[in-house]
Order: structure tokens, then sequence, then C-alpha cells
């Protein structure tokens, strides 16, 4: 690092908290700690020139589970887990729409359908599971008749009736993002792209040649985790989206949802959003590399194709991100050494938990009563 007397000052002596990733958990973090303790002199470090995990790659579903999801769940998760996720992901939601109002958001409150497979026996099972679920959500978040049985009108291949969330929104993620970096700046946060974290030790993060101090760490990479924390209990997926041309008969009005959400799709600026189905692809999708693949982009496609539109459509836009999972789908938020702390494996929701997520890791360092 070639630095100025002045550069080195600035952002790398005297630091609080070492944030490493600016995703919406690393971002949330500085803005929580410095709420929490406007004096601390905070740096987040990105390797990109963007983030460049989740956090903007993402298909921007405001989402806190789907029936088939919960149900398939159940042989891994307790009731009251199902119950503490879905209060997580609903409250990091209101936080981030807090920390950054809905307009910036571009937050539309258009409902979410999960269409069903007529021939998924576990799928049409969700629909007897309706009334338990709603009773959860009640718990959860105390509100009532979440999930309605609703006609299914987009398509002759899926069941007649499909699982209306009317929660359920959309968001834009590159906006979500933007905003919360404002947010961050205005409360006097530093942030620095484009310089990899190597090494992270208590009291210092290891850049080139560099330690750079701090009493705290945290550490907010996600799925990019194990290249610092190798045992850590969590594995790379990815997830590639596909954007299409504008399309004249476009019949989404909605957030959509098929087969335990690992298919999803939506209308955007009249085109059509898709993706995921990486569990089509498990071996190939376990990866913490970018990329597209003309199996998975045929897959999609031809989902959209014959099941959706019944006719060809032309693929505009695509691209991947890389996220974190684990055998357990709550994330792990914890002190890994004195005073390194890590908020990762997020799931296939952290748009909706990410808020909550950054927010219980600042509080665990500098609030650790709750
Ligand atoms: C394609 C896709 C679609 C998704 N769709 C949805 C959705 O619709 N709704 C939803 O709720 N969730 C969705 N998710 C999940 C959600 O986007 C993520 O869970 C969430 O963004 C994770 O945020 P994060 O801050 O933990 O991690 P990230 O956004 O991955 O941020 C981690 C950051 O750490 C940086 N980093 C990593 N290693 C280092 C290092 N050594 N040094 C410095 N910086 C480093 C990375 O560059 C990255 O910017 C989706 C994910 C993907 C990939």
């Amino acid at each position: 690092l070639n630095l100025a007397y002045w550069e080195d000052k600035y952002y790398f002596e005297d630091n609080d908290l070492i944030i490493v990733g600016a995703g919406i958990v690393g971002l949330t973090t500085a803005i929580s700690a410095k709420r929490l303790r406007p004096e601390l002199k905070i740096l987040v470090l990105e390797r990109s020139s963007l983030p460049s995990g989740a956090s903007t790659k993402n298909a921007g579903f405001a989402c806190f589970g789907s029936v088939t999801e919960l149900l398939s769940d159940q042989s891994t998760t307790t009731e009251q887990e199902q119950i503490d996720l879905i209060k997580m992901r609903w409250d990091g939601l209101e936080l981030l729409k807090s920390n950054v109002t809905k307009d910036k958001l571009l937050y539309r409150a258009r409902g979410g359908v999960e269409v069903l497979d007529p021939d998924q026996a576990s799928q049409m099972e969700a629909i007897n599971h309706i009334d338990h679920y709603n009773g959860l959500v009640e718990q959860a978040i105390g509100l009532s008749n979440c999930f309605r049985l609703i006609d299914q009108d987009l398509s002759s291949s899926f069941h007649h009736k499909a699982i209306y969330n009317q929660y359920e929104g959309e968001l834009n993620p590159m906006h979500m993002m933007s905003s919360l970096h404002q947010t961050a700046i205005k409360l006097g946060v530093n942030i620095l792209y484009g310089l990899t974290v190597d090494e992270i030790d208590s009291g210092s993060v290891k850049i080139e040649d560099r330690h750079i101090q701090a009493k705290y760490i945290a550490v907010c990479t996600n799925g990019l985790t194990r290249s610092l924390f190798p045992n850590m209990e969590l594995k790379a997926v990815r997830n590639q989206v596909f954007v299409t041309d504008i399309i004249e008969d476009n019949p989404l009005s909605s957030c959509y949802h098929f087969d335990e959400g690992y298919i999803y799709f939506r209308e955007i600026d009249g085109r059509i959003l898709i993706g995921g189905a990486r569990n089509q692809f498990a071996d190939q999708e376990t990866t913490d590399a970018f990329g597209q693949t003309d199996n998975l982009r045929g897959y999609l496609k031809d989902f959209l194709e014959s099941k959706i539109l019944n006719h060809e459509i032309n693929i505009a836009y695509e691209w991947s991100g890389i996220l974190g999972v684990g055998t357990q789908k709550s994330p792990i938020i914890e002190q890994v050494k004195p005073g390194v702390y890590v908020g990762v494996r997020l799931g296939g929701m952290g748009v909706a938990i990410g808020s909550r997520v950054g927010d219980r890791l600042a509080r665990l360092i500098y609030d650790p009563v709750d």
C-alpha cells in the first residue's frame, strides 16, 4: 500500500471497529454501531469496486418464507426456530425500511405468489398447511391471514390454485445499497473499496503487507467467509439471474416462487427477471466463483417459455451472485476469537434478514445485553 501520511492517518489509525465486507450486513453493522456510539471511528473494507457478493446482485424479493419452504424446513428446524426466523426476517425488513426509506428502496408491496406443481406431492401438501403457517406467522410478527389460497391464472402448467402472501414485496437492490452507503457516510463511517483483507487476528486485519489495527473486527463476508475462516460452518453457493427483453404479453403482477423458493421470478420494467434453480445443478452451483452456465440458463429459459409464456424469449441481461448457506437456516452471529466477530450465513433471504444480522452484530459488540 502506497499511502500518504494523511491518507494513512485518516483511514487506518485509531479505528475502534473495522468491518470486512460492504454488503447489507457490513453497512448495517456500521450504521447501528454509529447510532449506538456516535464517537466511534469505523472503517469498512470492501475487496471490490462494488460490493461483490450478493447484496447488489440479488433478485430484490422482500420475502420471509413460503409455505412449501417452511414445510420442507420442518425436518431440520423446530417450530420455535421457524417462528424466530420469520420474526428475524420481518424485523430485518422493518429495520431496512427505517435505515433507508421505502421510496429510496423503490419498494413495491405487490404480494407474493407461490405457484404449485401438480406433479409434486410435497408442493400440493402445502395447501393443507396454510392455516398452520398463518398461525406461526401471527405468533412471529402479529399479522393474521398472511397466506391464502387463490385461483392461479398464470399458466395451465401449474395447479389451478396458488398460495398468496399478502405481506410480501420487492425492492431495487442497487438503490437499497446505494442508500445504505449514503446513510453510513452521513453518520461518519469511512468506507474503502478495492481492498481485500487477507488475514484477520484479534486487534488487526492484514491487507497486502500491512496490518491495520482496531479494537474490534466485524466480519460480514457471508458466502465468501471460508477464505478467512476455513472451518466456519457454511458453504458458498451461486445463484444465477436472468432478465429478458421487454415482453408485450407479460403476465406477471406479483413476486413469484416455485419449487420451495428455488426458482423465483417477477416483472421488472416490462421484462421478466428469473433466477435460482441451483437445486437442479447442485454440485455445479456449490461454488464461490461467479459465472453463468448454458445448462442453468437453458433450464430457466425453458421454464419461462414452456410453462409461462408459450413463446420464445430473449435473455438481455445475466449475472450471478454468491450466498452463504448451511445445514441450519439461522445466521451465525458470534465472537470467533477475542475481539473478532462474524455475522454470516444469511441463506436465501438475506435482503430480509440482513439488517437484523448487522444490527445484532453491532449490539453484540457494543450493547451485549440485547
Ligand atoms: C443471485 C442472488 C439472488 C438473491 N435474491 C434474494 C432475494 O430476492 N431476496 C433476499 O432476501 N435475498 C436474496 N439473496 C440473498 C441476499 O442477497 C444475501 O443473503 C445478502 O445480500 C447477504 O448480504 P451480506 O452483506 O451478508 O453479504 P454480501 O452481500 O455477499 O457482502 C459481503 C461482502 O464482503 C466482501 N468481501 C468478501 N471477502 C472479503 C475480503 N476478504 N476482504 C474484503 N471484502 C470482502 C464481498 O466483496 C462482498 O461485497 C440473493 C442472493 C443471490 C446471490
